[in-house]
């Protein structure tokens, strides 16, 4: 019986002749849509491994007809991502967003389906702070009212006496990227500048010279002019309601630019027209677009602007590059680390993960095979232990050990580290990470899989250069690379084994890379794990158990 792991990233496999040199190239279909800055579809279509259609916004119909031919998608909000368009999508690997926010993506489908879906979040940050600024000026000095005015033949001057930034406090409530750049533009300003964030570390404020508010009220009370800069979270969902608004100094400015329903539309709309606030901004809202008759658009000193923050040129540049780029990537090198719907490693490339992810599919597929071979096929638990080196990784890891436990039994072409644990989840299969105990190699990753009554544990090492190495199987200790084919026998540890495995394999012309004998006690149980170079048959199988004293012969084959 043959196993095969699947690669931790599938490709497409559409091949096109190339121009350039009449070879067959890897080419993969990109499909770009809803007006993604040039500058992005160039990074695309200037690979020529990649072949780049440009539609406008499509109908969904049209859309849904056409996905099916390409490997990857990228567009802006206008198209809806629909659990639909997904599964009509069977080749598409990946989906980019030029943008930040996903809600127009059918995430949990597309991650159930090892679809990566890349998004934008940094191009638009000054474009965002920009409109901060700019929102803020219009408040302080009236203009919209200035050139309302003047249009209609007034000359008001005398009402339009403004307030200056110079010397004001600036609150601002999110030191992410967006409140970082509100930060720095504020100090050129001379405005003094506090901030409440308690996900953010004491550095960043130092660093920015921003007074940290160890708590939101201190913020409101202090600030005369304070900015929401937060995402939409389930604790920030109404975050400046009624209460919170009632706590800022008579006279302040507050403003919107995040994300509607941060700030309580019916609460601040009391409190512009109470004259508690002297003026508000809001460009986002809870239900976009704002329906013409919301009351907010008669609410006085409210500078309304319809959800413009990144549409600036160069930010639509910035994140069109930026997640073009990204699907390139993903693509033609199967870079997953700008994927949001997987399990993040901070501060490591996907890259330098890849020998510990490929160790860790791999033993799975090896203890999943043995256990198949003895009859257990049902795998209802996988658990995982690492060394130092890689605690940090324990949620990617195990994905990777799903992998290696699917591959070759769920059906579809796209099992892969995105969607493998909701896959497994589904099965019923548990998979957890358990501590490692005091004296564990720094290296050591360890699976052991249980199915039906048995259980095996299968460990090796993934130094960051070399190839990886298995190091035990069950209670046996081995050295051998997990690639190619891999035999895996069992026998008595008897004279002669040896010579006959290895008469058996090479008369079917299969050659050995390494071979490696392990036994518990002289007499006793023996395991050897045989890395070859061809495929096993059946047939050599059949050959192999027959040798007097083999118990079990399990083959497990890898893509490389
Ligand atoms: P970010 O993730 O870099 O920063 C968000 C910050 O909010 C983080 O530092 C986080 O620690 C902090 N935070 C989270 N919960 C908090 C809480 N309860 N109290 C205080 N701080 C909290 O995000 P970003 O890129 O700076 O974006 C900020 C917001 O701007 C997001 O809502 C984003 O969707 C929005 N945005 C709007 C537009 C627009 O067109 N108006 C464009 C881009 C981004």
């Amino acid at each position: 019986m043959a196993e095969s792991a699947p690669p931790l990233y599938h490709r497409s496999n559409s091949f096109t002749l190339s121009p350039a040199d009449g070879r067959y190239v890897l080419k993969f279909k990109v499909l770009v849509t809803d007006g993604i800055d040039a500058e992005g579809i160039a990074i695309l279509s200037g690979d020529p491994q990649l072949a780049v259609d440009e539609f406008p916004t499509l109908p969904a119909a049209e859309l849904i007809e056409r996905i099916g031919d390409y490997d990857a998608l990228v567009g802006r909000s206008a198209t809806r991502i629909t659990p639909e368009l997904l599964r009509a999508a069977k080749k598409i690997r990946v989906i980019g967003r030029a943008g930040v926010g996903v809600d127009n993506i059918a995430m949990d489908v597309a991650t159930e389906l090892g679809i990566s879906i890349i998004n934008a979040p940094a191009g638009n940050t000054v474009a965002v702070a920009e409109l901060m600024f700019g929102s803020l000026l219009n408040i302080l000095r009236n203009l919209s009212f200035a050139d309302r005015t003047m249009r209609a033949g007034e000359w008001r001057r005398s009402e339009l006496l403004g307030g200056e930034l110079k010397g004001r406090t600036l609150g601002i409530i999110g030191l992410g990227r967006i409140g970082t750049e509100v930060a720095r533009r504020a100090s050129a300003f001379e405005m003094e500048v506090i901030a409440f964030d308690p996900y953010v570390p004491d550095g960043r404020f130092q660093g920015l010279r921003v007074q940290r508010a160890e708590s939101l009220v201190a913020l409101l009370a202090h600030s005369d002019v304070v900015t929401v800069h937060t995402p939409l979270t389930d604790e920030t969902r109404g975050m400046l309601g009624r209460r919170e608004l009632a706590k800022l100094k008579p006279g302040a400015v507050l403003l919107n630019i995040a994300r509607g329903g941060i700030v309580e539309e019916d609460a601040l709309a009391e409190a512009l027209a109470s004259g508690k606030l002297a003026g508000a901004a809001l460009d986002v809202f809870t239900k976009e677009p704002l329906p013409a008759d919301n009351p907010l658009r008669g609410v006085p000193n409210l500078f309304l602007t319809p959800h413009i923050g990144a549409s600036t040129l160069e930010a639509q540049r910035n994140v069109a590059r930026d997640v073009c780029a990204a699907v390139r990537d993903t693509l033609l090198g199967g870079e997953l680390s700008r994927s949001i719907n997987i399990a993040t490693v901070e501060g490591v490339r996907w890259e330098q993960l890849k020998p510990a992810l490929r160790l860790s599919e791999r033993a799975a597929a090896v203890g999943r095979a043995i256990l198949a071979t003895q009859g257990n096929r049902a795998v209802q638990r996988v658990s995982l232990r690492v060394g130092a080196t890689h605690l940090g990784a324990n949620e990617a890891l195990l994905s990777a050990a799903a992998v290696g436990v699917l591959g070759g039994v769920v059906a579809g072409d796209r099992l892969n580290v995105i969607n493998a644990r909701t896959l497994a989840a589904q099965r019923g299969i548990e998979l957890s990470a358990v501590e490692s105990a005091a004296g564990t190699d720094d290296d050591l990753i360890e699976i052991r899989i249980s199915a039906g009554m048995q259980e095996i544990a299968v460990a090796g090492t993934a130094p960051a250069t070399g190839p990886v190495r298995l190091t035990r199987i069950g209670a046996f200790h081995v050295d051998v690379q997990p690639r190619g084919t891999l035999l895996i026998l069992t026998n008595e540890d008897v004279p002669g084994v040896i010579g006959r495995v290895g008469t058996v394999l090479g008369e079917a012309q299969i050659n050995i890379a390494e071979y490696h004998q392990a036994r518990l006690a002289q007499g006793g149980d023996a395991l050897a794990a045989v890395s070859v170079d061809g495929a096993v048959g059946e047939g050599v199988r059949a050959e192999l158990l027959g040798i007097p004293g083999v118990r079990t012969a399990t083959v497990v084959t890898f893509d490389r």
